[in-house]
């Protein structure tokens, strides 16, 4: 064979090609030193190749990282397990806490209330009886429904009597 199959060869290599055509450069490498050169060479990079990207994918500590960080997270999950028993009396304190703290925040406001009320019940009747602009309307209200009632009284008493 004269010419060599250099288009071939990496094709070869890759085992890319139909049988038809691996035969034929198998018989051209047989008899040509330069081409299986080529090949060799080629199988050789490929390997390195294959080397450095296995190198990269896995890592030989890999297994023992992931190992590492399961037993990590196995370890946290223990302590996370024993929490989760200590949080619900955590919950209850805090429960027990909050319940004392609005208890008397409740009893303060109740009381405070109730204060107001008694404030705003003695100042509204010592502004009544001292500010006359609204003791005479109260009076007169008060005087004028005596009056009414009075004058009603009577007629039902009239009334009755005839
Ligand atoms: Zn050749």
């Amino acid at each position: 064979m004269s010419d060599h199959p250099t288009e071939w060869l990496s094709a070869y290599v890759d085992q890319e090609l139909d049988a038809a055509e691996r035969e034929q450069v198998e018989r051209h490498l047989e008899q040509c030193e330069s081409c299986l050169a080529t090949v060799t060479d080629l199988i050789e990079m490929q390997a390195q190749i294959a080397h450095f990207y296995r190198q990269v994918e896995a890592p030989e500590d890999l297994e023992q990282t992931i190992m590492k960080v399961l037993d990590t997270e196995s370890t946290s999950s223990t302590i996370t397990r024993a929490g989760s028993a200590v949080i619900p009396l955590f919950g209850v304190a805090a429960l027990i806490v909050l319940f004392s703290i609005y208890g008397s925040i409740l009893v303060k406001l109740f009381s405070f209330v109730l204060q107001l009320v008694i404030t705003a019940a003695y100042v509204m009747s010592h502004v009544i009886a001292s500010v006359p602009a609204l003791w005479i309307p109260v009076m007169g209200l008060a005087v004028g429904l005596t009056l009414i009632s009075g004058l009603s009284l009577r007629r039902i008493l009239r009334s009755s009597a005839q």
